[in-house]
């Protein structure tokens, strides 16, 4: 364990969010003796715990599920001592006079001498009418959650990247239609994918066309859809609208504490290192340029490296890359 001048309550090292980065950081810095907390919104496992199937993560050449690859993560980082801690939501970050910062969460406050933001994103949503009226009666943003309940029923998914096309297929397993409404006339999905929705039967594809309004009366009957290109509407008589149109980080609660880019993503240097000494971040609300599991990985595991060096710097200033050589490798 590294040594805790500032007092048996201040961690080595406090990581926000339990994705696949903040993950990976728990287990290097766990790994590496650093007293380590993980905090997790919910117990929920990140956004991948929502995924049916991944298949482009190295080591399963037949796909797995994410919430078992999440599991094995948490499983991993417990094993080597990180603790996961339980809460319902982060709500600000301050650095203290000691060199320490303080995370404020809804369930009281963490004290660690460095920090790894990995909070994540989460769905964007329509901003339509109806939407936010018939959520759980037929507006989701998770098929793996709600996909059986649309057996044989009509569905429509909005957008046209990895998610909605992905999704959609996940969704033609049991709705008997899916229409993919999306507001260009190509995809943005990888190829592979998109050669799955264009060879299923199940697939309408609507291009050119953005949802207006989602109608019903005790639960979801249609969608109103406008061609952005012609103006016309119609409705698509559909059971269940699934909402795939990109996501947002998860970064509210950091605004003014770290620097953040236009669209709220964290800013590091190549280090992972935010605008605060001792605080770095990895994941999805990093800004960088893949999101994508094994991006996160390796994101969380240099972060956690850097945090690790950070720790030993304060230790033995001046010397910090000797000091930090002479530690066991978190990755050896
Ligand atoms: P995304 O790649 O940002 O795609 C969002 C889609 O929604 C785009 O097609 C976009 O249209 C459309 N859209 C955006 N705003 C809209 C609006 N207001 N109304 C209607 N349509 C709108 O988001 P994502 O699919 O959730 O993926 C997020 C990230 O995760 C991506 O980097 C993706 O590669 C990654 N991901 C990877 C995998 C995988 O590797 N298997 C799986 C899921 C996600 P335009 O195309 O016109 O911009």
């Amino acid at each position: 364990m590294a040594g805790n001048e500032a007092g048996a309550d201040v961690l080595d090292v406090v990581i926000v969010g339990a994705g696949p980065a903040g993950l990976t950081a728990g287990i290097y810095c766990s790994r590496g003796r650093l007293r380590t907390v993980v905090l997790e919104r919910n117990m929920a496992g990140g956004q991948i715990a929502l995924t049916e199937l991944v298949e482009n993560y190295p080591g399963f050449p037949d796909g797995i599920s994410g919430f078992e690859l999440a599991e094995r993560m948490k499983r991993q980082a417990v094993k080597f001592g990180a603790e996961l801690r339980e809460i319902q939501a982060v709500l600000a970050l301050r650095p203290g006079p000691d060199r320490c910062y303080t995370v404020e969460t809804d369930r009281g406050e963490v004290r660690a001498r460095t920090v790894i933001l990995a909070p994540g994103v989460e769905a964007k949503r329509l901003g339509i009418p109806g939407e936010a009226e018939f959520i759980g009666r037929g507006v989701s943003w998770c098929a793996t959650c709600d996909g059986a309940l649309y057996k044989d029923r009509t569905v429509a998914v909005i957008g046209g990247g990895d998610s909605a096309v992905e999704e959609g297929l996940f969704l033609a397993k049991f709705a008997d239609k899916v229409y993919l409404v999306h507001r260009r006339d190509r995809l943005r999905a990888h190829a592979t994918a998109q050669e799955r929705a264009f060879a299923n039967p199940k697939f309408e594809f609507v291009w050119d066309s953005v949802p207006r309004e989602i109608v019903g009366s005790e639960a979801v009957e249609a969608l109103e859809i406008e061609n952005v290109k012609t103006g016309e509407r119609r409705r698509l008589p559909v059971a269940g609208v699934f909402i795939y149109i990109g996501q947002r980080p998860n970064t509210d609660w950091l605004q003014g504490a770290v620097d953040l880019d236009e669209q709220g993503y964290i800013l590091t240097d190549e280090r992972m290192q935010t605008s605060l000494p001792g605080v770095f971040a990895c994941g999805d609300a990093h800004a960088n340029q893949l999101k994508q599991i094994a991006m996160a990985v390796g994101e969380g595991a240099l972060a956690a490296v850097q945090a690790e060096r950070y720790l030993d710097e304060l230790e033995c200033p001046g010397a910090p890359q000797a000091h930090a050589a002479e530690r066991p490798s978190p990755g050896a």
